[in-house]
């Protein structure tokens, strides 16, 4: 039993979703599940996880819980458009990039607009030149920006930045969606309060992840303007993203805010992340290729540096933002930062230079 737990074990920098479940949301789902409660999420978990998120984020917002990131991203998008609108997202956003086409699905085909990604943000040029190029009725009309806090390549957008984004969006009469299936992450890394990062500036939905923050399954959808959650139960349970046993979904979000476990895991993962960076910094042949500003670090070395790291077994992403990617999460070893980085020195030192 023992050998094969430990076999079981995989070494990795990969993602923060091949973590396990937080012991503040494990707790939560075993209070959960002693006895009987009411299904649809008509049980005093919901309607307690609830009341957490408002007071969180200061705000008597609309709270729902879905299964996964896809969900949340899509049916948030799709609440705010028409089948005939446009939705502005950067080329590295999740929702163009791994989605499979569910924002588009969901919203009976509103279009994604894509903008390039500058330094992997979105910027005030690009919403400007996508929400104005085109005012004639053969394209879709531009309706929503979305931005990823943080973002898919580890950076995060600061409270000037977003202020400037929602002035840009008001401007061009475009509702403003945050994916935050890393919003604990961004909050950690900017050390400013849920409310700042988003209603306070001018964020009208937010999609917040619990999956990657330490829990087992689910992310958190907050209208902070309620008329705009009008009919998205109904949206939910069309796209079966209607738990039965909803407090398994809800109860964990109650152990996680009450306990402060969504910004302690967040900001270990990000502790590991600058550490990880720092110790790497001077191997020869390695760059950051990203400012290391939430809980991955990017690098760009030689392919053979790479692939004599894998064959010495660690794990990590190559296909995102075009360089190898090293993500830490809530229960990331700091032990092993220091074995990561001895193995990363010394297939670079294995690895002549070529200019
Ligand atoms: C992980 C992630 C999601 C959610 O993905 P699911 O697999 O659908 O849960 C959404 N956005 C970003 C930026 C992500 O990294």
């Amino acid at each position: 039993m023992r050998e094969t737990e430990e076999q079981e074990q995989l070494e990795q920098f990969a993602s923060d979703n091949y973590a396990g479940i937080c012991p503040e949301a494990w707790q939560a789902l075993d209070t959960a599940n002693r006895g009987h409660a009411r299904a649809y999420g008509d049980d005093p978990w919901t309607a307690q996880a609830a009341d957490a998120f408002r007071a969180l984020f200061e705000t008597d917002c609309e709270v729902y819980f879905v299964f996964n990131g896809t969900a949340a991203n899509s049916l948030a998008l799709a609440s705010l458009c028409q089948s005939y609108h446009g939705v502005i997202c950067c080329e590295q956003a999740h929702v163009e990039t791994d989605e499979c086409g569910a924002p588009e699905f969901f919203s009976n085909g509103s279009k994604l607009l894509i903008a390039p990604a500058i330094d992997g943000k979105l910027t005030l040029d690009s919403i400007h030149e996508l929400a104005t190029k085109r005012q004639d009725i053969h394209y879709p009309k531009p309706r929503v920006a979305t931005i990823t806090q943080s973002t898919e390549t580890g950076r995060v957008y600061t409270l000037a930045e977003l202020r400037a984004i929602s002035d840009a969006c008001k401007a061009h009469g475009l509702y403003l969606h945050m994916d935050g299936a890393r919003f604990a992450n961004a909050c950690a890394g900017l050390g400013c309060s849920p409310a700042e990062m988003t209603w306070k500036s001018g964020v009208d939905v937010l999609c917040f992840g619990g999956t990657k923050n330490g829990m087992a399954v689910g992310e958190a959808v907050l209208f902070f303007d309620r008329k705009l959650a009008v009919d998205f139960d109904y949206r939910c349970k069309q796209a079966g993203q209607l738990a039965s046993k909803m407090r398994f979904l809800s109860a964990p979000w109650v152990g996680m805010i009450e306990s402060g476990a969504w910004l302690r895991n967040a900001a270990h993962a990000n502790q590991c992340a600058r550490v990880f960076a720092e110790l790497i910094k001077g191997i020869p042949g390695i760059r950051i290729t990203y400012p290391v500003e939430a809980n991955a670090v990017f690098i760009s070395a030689p392919e053979e540096v790479l692939n004599r790291l894998r064959d010495s077994g660690w794990h990590f992403y190559t296909f995102i933002g075009g360089a190898a990617r090293f993500m830490f999460s809530w229960d990331s070893n700091p032990a092993r930062l220091e074995a990561i980085y001895r193995d990363l020195k010394h297939c670079s030192a294995e690895t002549p230079i070529t200019p």
